[in-house]
């Protein structure tokens, strides 16, 4: 059976598409139905004979949509979920039918010359060093293994061992430095690269989550060997940036990497209003920052930047006879991630950059943290509520009474449905936790989940 090209069903989706993303400021914000629900009736896959295809697509929309949470609403504000704009969808529905094997530069100049254009633009926009190369990969996550194999086989080389050649074992040994309070991404990319926790040290934290120059310049003393410092622009609870140009520093002097995880963060580069928080983040060696966070790109989209172009290319570059290789003037995708094949993810993110220009990237951060604030004035207001950080990005947490209060309001808030956020466990203390990051979030969509909030937590109050 082969699905010839079908334009009916291509056009009854974009109807579907158009109509769902009309929907998402008044559908409830929560998924209707649970895990188990959506397991037993998608347990249908496999059946001796196939179904027409226009059937199986509505059969899958009728499946799915209940087990759906509105992540591209305006209201959610759980996790750091960006609102994948319509726009940007465009181009990723346009990236899926010209089907391009993203690896090499000669199969699919188009592909790979959009992540060129892009790679100049983002290093213009986060003002960062203009040689740098990148790696356009699914998330930050898989942004900061990348960046972190390239300072591992950097650090070693530095110290006289080759680990291309000769592996890990019996390498010199390298220590992480790292905050108390990085992102468990951060952990799991160590993982995948040969690190444990007895080879890391955790640097305190300031009440921000900020990590304390002294505490790191006092770590940095006692290591010995080749070393790797990882830092954050924007924790992923409070927003808080570490004092980089401190730390950048006693990072030069020792001759160690510092990559900086900046998810979503690093954006604030972007603006004139935030670009102080990142102050001195230009003095690293490497990057990580999402697409489909603050620059509102659909999954999968994230940036693996690196300073030193040969660094990167040798921890991830794939040779064979068949492969064509790269050159200093023709850049081949998959030189910069661990994947060969892959979706061109440069066509979404060109699309964005140009969609909203140096300005409208920067109005939106902004405007995203504003917005911030506004939340923490309106729940500051009443009694029992307790914001917990500075709230110095578009990252808040917030304290309702005690812990079970807390975890009753966000129980309540989420079966309401109006908004979404999700709690976390911060400075030992159950909080729920807000985050501004979807373009089509107003002051009245703040002002209607802030409602919905403060109900939550006089009906807890109430019930105590
Ligand atoms: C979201 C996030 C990550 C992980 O990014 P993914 O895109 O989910 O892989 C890492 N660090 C921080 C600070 C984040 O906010």
């Amino acid at each position: 059976m082969s699905d010839h090209l079908d334009s009916r069903l291509f056009a009854d989706i974009a109807r579907y598409a158009a109509a769902r993303r009309a929907g998402d400021a008044e559908r409830r914000h929560a998924p209707e139905a649970s895990y188990a629900e959506q397991v037993e009736r998608f347990q249908i896959a496999l059946k001796d004979e196939g179904r027409p295809g226009d059937e199986v697509i509505r059969e899958l929309i009728a499946l799915a949509e209940p087990g759906l949470a509105t992540m591209t609403g305006p209201r959610f504000f759980g996790w750091v979920i960006g609102g994948s704009n319509p726009i940007a969808v465009a181009a990723d529905w346009l990236t899926s039918i010209w089907g391009q094997n993203t690896a090499n530069h000669l199969a699919t100049p188009s592909a790979s010359a959009a992540e060129e254009a892009c790679r100049q633009a983002l290093l213009d926009l986060f003002d960062l060093p203009r040689e740098s190369s990148i790696g356009f990969s699914t998330g930050a996550t898989m942004a900061s293994f990348t960046c972190l194999a390239a300072a591992r086989g950097e650090v070693l080389r530095r110290a006289g061992w080759d680990i291309e050649a000769e592996g890990m074992f019996g390498a010199p040994p390298v220590t992480i430095v790292l905050g108390e309070e990085a992102h468990s991404t951060i952990f799991a990319g160590l993982k995948y690269l040969g690190f444990g926790e007895r080879n890391m040290v955790r640097v305190a934290v300031d009440r921000n989550g900020a990590m304390i120059a002294g505490a790191f310049a006092e770590a940095m003393e006692c290591v010995a060997g080749p070393v790797i410092a990882i830092a954050q622009a924007g924790h992923i609870n409070t927003g808080a940036f570490d004092p980089f140009g401190e730390l950048a520093r006693v990072v030069k002097a020792r001759s160690a990497w510092l990559h900086i995880d900046g998810a979503f963060g690093l954006w604030a580069r972007a603006t004139p209003t935030h670009r102080h928080l990142g102050e001195g983040l230009e003095l690293a060696d490497s990057w990580s920052v999402d697409g489909h966070k603050w620059l509102q790109t659909p999954y999968d989209c994230a940036y693996a930047i690196v300073k030193d172009r040969a660094a990167h290319a040798r921890s991830m570059q794939i040779a064979a006879s068949y492969l064509p290789s790269s050159s200093d003037d023709a850049r081949n995708p998959s030189d910069y991630v661990p994947e060969l094949s892959r979706r061109a993810r440069g066509f979404a993110t060109w699309t964005m950059i140009r969609r909203l220009g140096r300005r409208g990237i920067a109005e939106m951060v902004t405007r995203h943290c504003a917005q911030a604030r506004l939340f923490a004035q309106k729940l500051a207001m009443v009694p029992g509520v307790t914001i917990m950080n500075e709230v110095v990005l578009n990252q808040l947490v917030v304290h309702f009474g005690s812990d079970a209060q807390t975890k009753a309001v966000i129980a309540r808030v989420q079966a309401d449905g109006v908004c979404f956020v999700g709690g976390a466990e911060w400075r030992g203390k159950q909080v729920m936790r807000i985050s501004v990051i979807n373009e089509n979030t107003t002051e009245d969509d703040v002002a209607r989940s802030a409602a919905a909030m403060l109900a939550a937590w006089d009906a807890v109050r109430r019930a105590n």
